[in-house]
């Protein structure tokens, strides 16, 4: 039997009957788009990250967008991001105007590097044709960024610093989620993401309160925010009074009800997933060419939210039968992909980004993969060595 690569089953046969009555209630009571349960979703989100607000919005790459616009980066200024993420982290960047610069990344956490950053940093400044203005940091694969490394560099050239947490949203360093370190936190409720809804949605947190405000009116076609309405003449209603141009991307109303019920059981199911994934390292960790690495200082305090596991192999297996149980998510490099090879990347190469995408894969997981399917997938990979001859 196929395993899945994501089980939605294991958790819809959990809470699926709950899930079902909050949809009927949020159809039967609210109005059709943004209903009660949107607001109510909203604080539950706030509350779960500690933040003073949470924004929700259509999808997880809307909310990165939403987060520069409100910072007023655009034209000239340059974004720096990992060139090992999803193309979402960086494909926001020209739609404000401003161009992405692509910096090399770690080998052991795949997260950006801080010191290769700073080094981009100084050589755009050098060259003087872009102003820095912001840092997205990638939680990828669960794993926060480098957060107190990438803070540092962020203040010594005053840029924001971003967390775009679609793969990691609740992680945290010795106990400090990233929102400690950065300005707002993007996260996305895909259903393959650890906190996924049943179609599409995003949120932004925050403790920024004039960001926020920003951010509601660009996720709404740029309507007046009440700052803006205590300082302009009109005489119709303030969000009919189109301050900047925004876009339209409201959360559902249905995907919020659904996500109210899914965040009760979130914590636990972050539990659950490292239980899932401490087996995976236990038992894979001397037959394949690295299993994934979690900071130290991050595992006794802080938490990892394994979004997927991600193990590194000798050769990357192409044949369908391989493909069908494991995959590479991310098979080429930003710097790489053709819609971005107009861009700059860090001084020197990108190797590491490079090497990691030709060699890395994910396994099917969930909080609720049980030890039997789990040793499937293990053996599957054992075997699949044994065929190969150069290792997985
Ligand atoms: C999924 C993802 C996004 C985008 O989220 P959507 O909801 O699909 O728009 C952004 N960044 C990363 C790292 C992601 O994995």
């Amino acid at each position: 039997m196929a395993i899945p690569f994501i089980d939605l089953a294991a958790q819809k046969a959990r809470i699926g009957a709950s899930i079902e009555s909050a949809v009927l209630r949020s159809s039967i009571t609210a109005p059709i788009s943004w209903g009660p349960e949107v607001r109510t979703f909203e604080a539950d989100m706030a509350r779960f990250a500690g933040s003073t607000h949470c924004l929700s919005c259509a999808n997880g790459t809307d909310a990165i967008e939403l987060i520069l616009l409100g910072l007023g980066v655009g034209k000239g200024d340059a974004v720096f991001c990992p060139a090992f993420t999803f193309v979402a982290t960086a494909e926001v960047v020209p739609m404000t105007g401003a161009e992405p610069c692509f910096i090399d990344i770690q080998p052991d956490t795949y997260n950006i590097d801080p010191a290769k950053l700073d080094d981009a940093i100084e050589a755009v400044k050098t060259e003087g044709r872009l102003k820095p203005a912001a840092i997205v940091a990638v939680d990828l694969f669960g794993q926060p960024a480098d957060y107190p490394a990438l803070s540092v560099i962020a203040k010594k050239h005053g840029l924001h610093l971003i967390c775009d947490s679609a793969q990691g949203f609740g992680c945290t360093i010795d106990g400090q989620q990233p929102l400690d370190w950065c300005v707002a936190t993007a996260t996305s409720f895909y259903p393959a993401k650890p906190l996924g809804c049943y179609g599409d949605g995003g949120a932004v947190v925050t403790n920024d309160a004039a960001l926020y405000e920003r951010m509601v009116s660009f996720r709404v076609h740029g309507g007046a925010t009440a700052t803006d309405a205590a300082t302009m003449n009109y005489t119709h209603e303030a969000k009919y009074l189109n301050v900047r141009i925004g876009m339209n991307s409201r959360l559902d109303t249905i995907q919020a009800a659904i996500l109210i019920e899914k965040l009760n059981i979130f914590a636990e199911e972050i539990a659950l997933r490292q239980t899932v994934a401490a087996r995976y390292n236990e038992l894979l960790q001397d037959k394949v060419a690295a299993v994934p690495f979690v900071k130290l200082g991050y595992v006794s305090t802080g938490r990892n939210i394994p979004s997927s596991i991600t193990i590194a192999t000798a050769c990357r297996p192409t044949s369908a039968s391989q493909a069908s149980r494991r995959r590479s998510i991310n098979p080429i490099p930003l710097h790489q992909q053709p819609g971005y090879s107009l861009f700059a990347s860090g001084t020197g190469d990108l190797a590491v980004a490079e090497a990691k995408a030709k060699t890395v894969i994910s396994l099917p997981f969930s909080p609720y993969l049980d030890e039997a399917t789990q040793d499937e997938i293990i053996a599957a990979v054992c075997e699949l060595q044994r065929l190969g001859g150069h290792g997985v």
